[in-house]
């Protein structure tokens, strides 16, 4: 059995769209795809008149060798957003097939699933927000065609144990792919499970250059997987997914320069998200700072509507999360500069934010 055998038969089959870029090969004058013959102004040697690589050689060789893979195991399009939507497109026929989820995670696993119309089965994590596998294993359906799991979970911040990924993906293999979403390893000490594709064909890791690599703008993430998935994957990604500045930014930040830079800055966060949950822990009106492997904490207050307020009120935007299943009185605050994590606690400890001063401005 292959791996392919869970995809979608319609789109092992189609053909693809055959690019004028994809066709090329060799030449010179290239009047092949109706591209400006001219540069357009501010261009300075980039190129932007001609269509962008479909997948660029040195960014592809770049990523591969930062997350240790082969070239032909990686696809890079625009945010694992992009791979997630490409995997769910390939894997669930609408209305038959599911993804399963562990809740609270990650929003865009079931934001694509509806856009498919796959089904969503949900296996909710623990009490203690870690995941259970035998919960993921009895509620596996055969319509179940992906697992996404996100380690460290967003927005919890927990890392899922290798141990579990490897059972996962051994009990799931013929049956469903393992997706695991790597969009905070490298703030975590767990370390990635990339090298494990090799041994589990079922097992696609997301990764993401928008949080450590500080390229949230530029939309550059890649998928990790089996070489035969990634190749029905390239069957129906749009034809030029990535912007020539876009690729430009993401060589630049690859470079060695660029690379020293991403480790001191996590470093850097790691150090403040450690100072921040003593800090917070330490603070009255603070109920739970949840332990975080990410570069976010998930802090559970007495008031949390209060403390939302309070903050946006002097000029400070951190993400409620009270929406999400047990999570209910949470904020999840990202780890900012020095500077901007000292002006989030100084407004924790100001008088109107302790229940006394809250009470007196209400009455
Ligand atoms: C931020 C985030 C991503 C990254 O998405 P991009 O499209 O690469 O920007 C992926 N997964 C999770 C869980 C995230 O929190």
């Amino acid at each position: 059995m292959s791996v392919l055998d869970l995809a979608r038969p319609e789109i092992r089959a189609m053909q693809p769209y055959s690019s004028a870029r994809m066709e090329a090969s060799g030449g010179e004058v290239f009047l092949n795809a109706n591209e400006s013959a001219w540069a357009p102004v501010g261009d300075d040697g980039l190129g932007c008149n001609r269509y962008p690589e479909p997948q660029p050689a040195a960014l592809v060789d770049a990523l591969a060798a930062l997350y240790g893979v082969r070239r032909e195991q990686l696809l890079v399009g625009r945010g694992s957003d992009e791979a997630i939507d490409l995997l769910v497109r390939a894997f669930c026929r609408a209305g038959r097939d599911a993804i399963l989820i562990q809740p609270p995670t990650f929003g865009m696993y079931a934001v694509s699933a509806r856009v498919q119309d796959a089904g969503i089965v949900e296996v909710p994590l623990a009490a203690d927000f870690t995941l259970d596998v035998d919960a993921v294993l009895a509620a596996l359906t055969p319509a179940v065609k992906l697992v996404f799991i996100c380690t460290p979970n967003n927005p919890t911040g927990q890392p899922v144990p290798r141990a579990a990924v490897e059972r996962l993906a051994q009990a799931l293999s013929g049956r469903a792919l393992l997706v695991v979403d790597e969009a905070y390893v490298e703030f975590s000490d767990a370390g990635s499970v990339a090298a494990l594709i090799d041994r589990y064909d079922n097992l696609a890791v997301l990764r993401t250059l928008s949080k450590a690599w500080a390229l949230a703008g530029a939309r550059i993430g890649s998928l990790l997987a089996n070489a035969e998935v990634i190749a029905l994957l390239r069957r129906i990604m749009a034809p030029y997914p990535l912007p020539l500045p876009c690729v430009e930014a993401a060589l630049m930040a690859l470079s060695g320069w660029g690379q020293a830079n991403a480790r001191e800055r996590i470093g850097i966060v790691c150090e403040q998200r450690a100072r921040m949950q003593t800090a917070l822990r330490r603070l009255p009106g603070v109920r739970e700072v949840l332990p975080s492997q990410a570069n976010f904490l998930a802090v559970r207050f007495d008031e949390a509507t209060v403390v939302y307020q309070g903050l946006l009120a002097a000029g400070i935007v951190v993400r409620d999360v009270r929406r999400y299943p047990n999570l209910g009185d949470a904020l999840r605050i990202t780890i900012g500069t020095p500077a901007e994590n000292d002006r989030v606690l100084a407004v924790l400890k100001s008088p109107a934010m302790d229940g006394q001063g809250v009470a007196e401005g209400a009455a």
